[in-house]
């Protein structure tokens, strides 16, 4: 895995599909993992940092919806883009109450994806971006008046994640 390319994660059971987009997305230079469950899903997330995860709904094993809570529930900063076939726009629905970012409904044009795609990355630096500027001025706060050991435990907070 190399770090300055976009790590996208592909579940989707139809090997067609999965193959297709991840040969597309891989030549425009996103690293892609491209699994057919669940499952397998929630454990690529675990083994790598994925910045956006494209999620089918209609899988054998553990469905799209279920895969969704999962990975929002695992991974704070991963923007989830639901694949929807014919007929289960409603669930697809769902999943973006859910915490999904969009739905997309197959097949999708390339550019469609790339827009969503786009958009999805957008949302996630921002919000990164937006805590680590509230944590920034929360810490600014705190220095006025608290000992330099003080601070340091507060960093290391920071630093930490917390
Ligand atoms: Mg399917």
């Amino acid at each position: 895995m190399t770090d300055d390319k976009i790590n996208i994660l592909i579940v989707d059971d139809e090997e067609q599909f999965l193959n297709s987009i991840k040969k597309r997305l891989e030549v425009r230079d996103f690293n892609v993992f491209a699994v057919d469950r669940g499952e397998k899903a929630i454990e690529a997330a675990r083994n790598n940092a994925i910045d956006i995860a494209l999620v089918d709904l209609k899988m054998p094993g553990m469905r799209g919806e279920e895969t969704l809570k999962i990975l929002k529930k695992e991974h704070q900063w991963m923007e989830v883009v639901i694949l929807t076939g014919h007929g289960s726009v409603d669930s697809a629905v769902e999943c973006v109450q859910d915490g999904a970012h969009k739905y997309l409904q197959k097949p999708c044009e390339l550019d469609t994806l790339l827009e969503v795609l786009k958009d999805a990355y957008e949302k996630k630096v921002m919000n990164k971006q937006k805590l680590e500027k509230e944590k920034m001025d929360e810490l600014m706060k705190f220095a006025q008046g608290n000992s330099p050991l003080e601070i340091l435990r507060k960093l290391k907070e920071i630093d930490k994640g917390k």
